[in-house]
């Protein structure tokens, strides 16, 4: 169907008011939270055709990280939608205020490929939540999954108010010269700004969620095998293709080699001595991707990994050290399984490196010390921070998911959804008796004889 009809036909079904109340919002995130449970064999045979995601990956990271944000949204939207009351100023009074939160309207939904489920799903809770129609624009490279999303959201959702869309760049232009009340995009930065600059022609707001190089700055004087394991688990889950994941190590002192052997045996641990083999390690999505990051092997010395095998699109999970800062590993968003350390002298050094650079989506540091913790939040800027723990943070429904300045902007996962996907709309309410406001009428000069 052509994007100008699909979106006419939404927009006369939010016209007429159908997703407004409450109850047809909690049906369709009841009938969501179904899809998900009762095709959750489909969706993990997709995500493994993709991805090569493990089913106890899609259960966590995919459909039960949306199954998760929906019953929150279910718990809480009583209270996210309640109205605020505003207290009045007095020379106002007697008046009330209150803000409302009032759905947007028609809303698109750009996703990626490395989470098809989690991108498109979770913030389609949010537009549902907040009372909107939607068209789900799932990304043409996880192919199975954005098939799988087709047939099965007009199966449960409201199909007069839910769609989806399949395709790659000429089905997202057509949509993006559309109308549309709110655009979230997950994607690259170099899209953001197709997407941006085709929302601006319409002045409709945008969400971005755009990814970029992620730090982890590692100090000693922490167990450095816990650490080792906690950022082996960010970085290789789904074979590094995590815009959460950490994308270089910067590890200060004596940490850079003494992390080496550590990250090698944590490595180990979870994935066995043959990755390849392992079930719950993934693969890169296309050949495209895996030549891109294979490139990047030779970026440094390896310390573990470093096989790649284009025909199964398998890279090794792979550690690289003495990296070059400017060597191409280290110039661009790494999205794959290779794990470069740079050795700094201290943290001002590891700040410093961190400031000369766009602003990361996240940034993560394992310290002893809360002096550095403090300097850290204080003196760098990312869209988030994890202390002792990479990637979790997005898994806790009450922080916002977003980025800054080149990682993104808006926000959203739980009640920062409802603020997304409404427009908090301000009301006064002030009585005509008695007509306190006389006193504001000009002549202003006469002021006195009307009190
Ligand atoms: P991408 O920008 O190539 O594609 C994203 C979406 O945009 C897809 O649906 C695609 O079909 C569409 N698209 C691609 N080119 C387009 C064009 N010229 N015009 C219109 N639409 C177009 O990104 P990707 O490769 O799917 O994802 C990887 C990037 O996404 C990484 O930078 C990663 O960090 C980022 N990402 C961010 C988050 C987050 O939540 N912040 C999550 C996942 C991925």
């Amino acid at each position: 169907m052509n994007a100008d009809v699909l979106v006419a036909d939404l927009r006369t079904t939010f016209n007429r008011g159908r997703t407004k109340p409450v109850t047809w919002r909690v049906e369709q995130l009841r009938a969501l939270n179904r899809l998900l449970k009762q095709e959750s064999a489909v969706l993990e045979r997709a995500l493994g055709a993709d991805l090569g995601k493990s089913p106890a990956e899609v259960a966590t990271t995919e459909t039960g990280f949306v199954a998760n944000e929906i019953d929150h949204a279910l718990r809480n939207l009583n209270t996210w939608l309640r109205p605020e009351r505003s207290k009045v100023p007095a020379f106002m009074l007697p008046a009330k205020a209150r803000v409302v939160r009032e759905p947007l309207g028609v809303t698109l939904i750009i996703g990626a490929w490395n989470y098809p489920v989690q991108l498109t799903l979770a913030p389609l809770v949010g537009a549902l939540a907040g009372g909107n129609c939607a068209i789900v624009k799932p990304s043409e490279l996880s192919e199975r999954t954005a098939a799988a999303l087709a047939r099965l959201l007009p199966k449960y959702l409201d199909p007069e108010a839910v769609k989806v869309v399949k395709g790659g760049v000429p089905e997202t232009t057509a949509l993006l010269e559309q109308r549309f009340d709110h655009i979230f995009f997950t994607g690259s930065a170099p899209v953001g700004v197709i997407v941006m600059t085709a929302a601006a022609r319409h002045l409709t707001p945008v969400t971005l969620e755009l990814g970029g190089k992620n730090p982890c700055i590692v100090e000693p004087g922490v167990d450095l095998a816990v650490t080792a394991r906690r950022i082996v688990w960010g970085k290789f889950l789904n074979a590094g293709q995590t815009c959460v994941a950490p994308d270089y190590l910067l590890a200060v002192g004596q940490s850079a080699t003494e992390l080496e052997s550590h990250l090698a045996n944590a490595i180990r641990e979870m994935y066995g001595p043959d990755p390849a083999t392992s079930p719950d390690y993934g693969r890169i999505v296309s050949e495209r991707h895996f030549d891109r990051v294979a490139a990047f092997l030779r970026d440094g010395r390896v310390v573990t990994g470093g096989q790649a095998d284009r025909g199964n699109r398998y890279i090794a999970p792979t550690v690289l050290a003495e990296v070059d800062p400017g060597a191409p590993v280290m110039r661009e968003e790494i999205f794959g399984p290779v794990l470069p350390i740079i050795a700094v002298p201290d943290l001002s050094s590891a700040i410093t490196f961190v400031n000369e650079r766009d602003k990361p989506l996240s940034l993560y540091a394992f310290t002893a010390s809360e002096q550095s913790r403090r300097r850290l939040l204080a003196e760098t800027s990312s869209g988030a921070v994890g202390f002792g723990l990479p990637a979790a943070h997005l898994a806790v429904p009450g922080l916002p998911f977003g980025g800054v300045g080149t990682s993104g902007q808006g926000a959203y996962h739980g009640k920062y959804s409802i603020d997304t996907f409404t427009h908090a709309k301000a009301v006064l309410d002030k009585p005509l008796s008695p007509d306190t406001w006389r006193l504001a009428y000009p002549p202003v000069g006469r002021l006195k004889e009307r009190m």
